[in-house]
């Protein structure tokens, strides 16, 4: 049985940290919800932690993974059986994070893309204090390492809106270059895709994991390392400056 991804029902959905849900199965320290807004580790995105607070009191989720049915790795004998019923609670300073570094990793791959021929986004790794973003074809210079962060914090400081929709493949192939959403890697039996834009299609690309809602929460991005992976391949590396600001909804239950 599908856990329902509540985490992907909207940009809006990544603010709420409380949810219900039942236990629909457990193997031994993975426990399978029939709904979670835990994010599962994929897109390069890494998972959510936080609880599952059941029938025997709260437990630790420190490990999310899984396509389709979503697999909560819990700490110690959590004693969960199918059929409880939990609460469940998101850390929210590392879901914010992660969302964050997320959708900085769209601007900084749609501005590296636009300003250096077309060099596209080959691998993304997202982490809550720092992420790395994989280039090809691209010799990074020190004034395109200057470039990058300048262009970058300038559309953050104009603030566009992120938002999402569902589209086809045609639709988005309209919109951008299939290079620049690495179109391709998708498989050809998904029709409708979950898009996430940026401002009006400053950026879009198909994506399926959490955002913020508008730029200026993500505060500045500031590269920390460059290297030459080899092939034509360069990595940079960036953290996020900037303590950015508590949005109200995030304590109620979806
Ligand atoms: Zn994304």
């Amino acid at each position: 049985m599908a856990t329902e991804q509540l985490y992907l029902q909207s940009i809006e959905a990544g603010y709420y940290t409380n949810f219900n849900a039942t236990v629909i199965s457990v193997e031994g320290e993975k426990v399978a919800l029939d709904r979670t807004l835990f994010y599962p580790l994929g897109g390069g995105q890494n998972w959510d932690t936080g609880t599952l607070d059941g029938p025997n009191g709260a437990v630790t989720v420190h490990e999310v993974r899984g396509r389709g049915t979503i697999l909560h790795s819990l700490d110690g004998d959590h004693q969960l059986e199918v059929g409880d019923e939990v609460k469940g609670s998101v850390d929210w300073e590392r879901r914010h994070a992660h969302m964050r570094m997320h959708t900085a990793q769209h601007i900084v791959s749609g501005v590296v893309y636009e300003s250096f021929n077309g060099a596209r986004t080959v691998g993304n790794q997202i982490h809550h204090d720092r992420s790395r973003i994989d280039f090809n074809p691209i010799s990074l210079t020190d004034e395109m390492l200057l470039q990058i962060p300048e262009t970058v914090n300038k559309l953050i400081d104009e603030n566009h809106k992120v938002t999402d929709s569902t589209m086809t493949r045609d639709e988005v192939n309209a919109v951008m270059p299939p290079d620049r959403t690495n179109m391709n890697l998708l498989p050809a039996s998904v029709r409708d895709l979950r898009v996430v834009k940026i401002g009006d299609n400053i950026d879009l690309c198909p994506c399926a994991g959490t955002h913020v809602r508008e730029l200026s929460e993500i505060g500045h991005i500031q590269i920390i390392g460059k290297k030459s992976k080899g092939k034509g391949t360069q990595r940079i590396t960036y953290e996020l400056q900037i303590p950015q600001v508590t949005p109200t909804s995030i304590s109620e239950t979806i």
